[in-house]
């Protein structure tokens, strides 16, 4: 595997002193099911990260890279422990985190019984801000670094998200819902005052800093066709926001986006003739999807966020990744949590269920793929991956650290992996927040766990 170490030339001084960290390095640097592994991943026993300046200077193997550090450089050991990229949440609901765990219902049932009631009191930036707090301490205990993230209607619940993701110097990207029709009043705006607040938003929070904006019609049965259209309009004042959205999660939703939209001729369509695919359109779930609407998607470039946690719990069917990953031009991927749907913020959990939902509709997904979605697959699909989702030097310094024997059954098991592959799918399995022993932003510890905290 290339080992990147700046020519053999020391790492110079930099404005704060530079990080190190020693352990078993391990990144995807592509796509490891469609490049073969010597060229997909890296993969360094006794490994070296150096951090400096906010992005990764040096990666390679101890012997080679330690001689390279500055004389200031503090070299942090863990031995045993797996150094990785931050992970990429492709689509999660800040505010859905004090509902998360809420019992049984379907997709359009759940939106009302739990969801609406629970995003009206966004309106108040004061719980906004307690929610983002929660919500970002929850990612980073779980390895999270950058996340695709749905406010509500209300201005104040992204300003209290951006805010927050800003005070914390995490690539962050966000934006507050459009919604225009069915859903309560106190959720639903005009096509004007949808717009004017995403642009004063935008123009707010978009590129400051690590910051980027999605433009989130939540999904086209609470949009008009007029909203959705001036969805794509304020995207094409701002083609370097995102769009970001849900699609075809639920038959019984597939089913009523095509009586409220007769003329279109799929749900995809529905967002196609307003003008909103194309790359840096990212759509959660896709469960539903036809095989010419995933054509589609790869015609266009537009990505697919899979959330296996939140499709089974809502019981709205299992995403075949297979049929996904057959699609040409290919489809960007990435993992989802889907909190509060999706029951878990771990992205090593949210790579076991994606295994099992692949098992359950005759798929299969092996470690490696599981953790290239968990992170550069992720990135890609966001239109982030020049700045993170891989061990690479020039790259933000979102680095994790993860522990393999976190528990006890995971340190009993360990004891018998063969390989780095077969390490990672027991993570996958049997890991979640207990497992990452440290999360790194922009090259400074943002979280530790304890020792000993079980
Ligand atoms: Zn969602």
């Amino acid at each position: 595997m290339t080992v990147q170490s700046d020519r053999g030339t020391r790492i110079s001084e930099g404005s704060t002193r530079a990080i190190a960290l020693r352990g078993h390095v391990v990144s995807c640097l592509r796509d490891p099911s469609l490049f073969p592994r010597s060229e997909a991943i890296l993969d360094i026993e006794d490994g070296l990260v150096v951090m400096g300046d906010g992005v990764i200077q040096a990666v390679g193997p101890y012997d080679a890279t330690s001689p390279l550090l500055p004389h200031s450089a503090i070299v942090r050991e863990y031995p045993g422990s797996l150094i990785a990229p931050g992970f990429v949440d492709a689509h999660v609901h800040y505010a859905q985190t004090p509902m998360i765990a809420s019992y049984g219902s379907s997709l359009l049932e759940w939106l009302s019984t739990y969801t609406f009631p629970n995003e009206e009191l966004f309106a108040s930036l004061e719980y906004s801000r307690e929610v983002a707090t929660v919500f970002f301490d929850e990612l980073l205990r779980n390895g999270t670094t950058t996340a695709l993230v749905f406010c509500t209607v209300f201005r104040e619940s992204a300003n209290a998200f951006f805010e927050e993701a800003r005070r914390r110097n995490m690539r962050m990207i966000g934006g507050k819902v459009l919604m225009d029709r069915n859903a309560p009043s106190t959720l639903t705006e005009t096509v004007q005052s949808g717009y004017d607040d995403s642009k004063q938003l935008i123009e707010r929070w978009h590129g400051r800093g690590r910051l980027g904006y999605a433009i989130t019609p939540r999904f086209a049965p609470t949009s008009s066709e007029g909203q959705l259209r001036s969805a794509a309009s304020l995207r094409q004042e701002f083609p370097s926001c995102l769009v970001h959205s849900h699609v075809a999660e639920n038959a019984q939703e597939v089913e009523w986006v095509r009586s409220l939209f007769q003329d279109r001729s799929s749900y995809l369509d529905v967002y196609d003739h307003a003008g909103l695919l194309g790359p840096g359109t990212v759509l959660a779930h896709g469960v539903q999807l036809s095989n010419q609407e995933l054509d589609r998607m790869g015609a266009t470039s537009t990505a697919l966020a899979h959330c296996p946690t939140s499709n089974t719990f809502l019981g709205s069917g299992l995403l075949s990744i297979d049929r996904v990953r057959a699609v040409r031009p290919i489809i960007p991927v990435g993992l989802g949590t889907d909190v509060g749907a999706g029951t878990s913020f771990s992205l090593l959990a949210t790579m076991g269920e994606a295994y099992k939902v692949a098992a359950l509709s005759s798929s299969s997904i092996d470690a490696f793929s599981l953790f290239f979605l968990a992170t550069l697959g992720g990135a890609n699909a966001l239109g982030v991956s020049e700045f993170v989702g891989s061990l690479e030097v020039g790259k933000e310094a979102d680095v994790i650290v993860l522990n393999p024997h976190a528990s006890e059954l995971l340190s009993y098991r360990m004891k018998r992996v063969r390989s780095t592959e077969e390490q990672l799918f027991v993570l996958a399995t049997l890991g979640d927040d207990r497992s990452v022993s440290a999360t790194y932003v922009a090259g400074e510890l943002a979280h530790e766990r304890t020792v000993g905290a079980h």
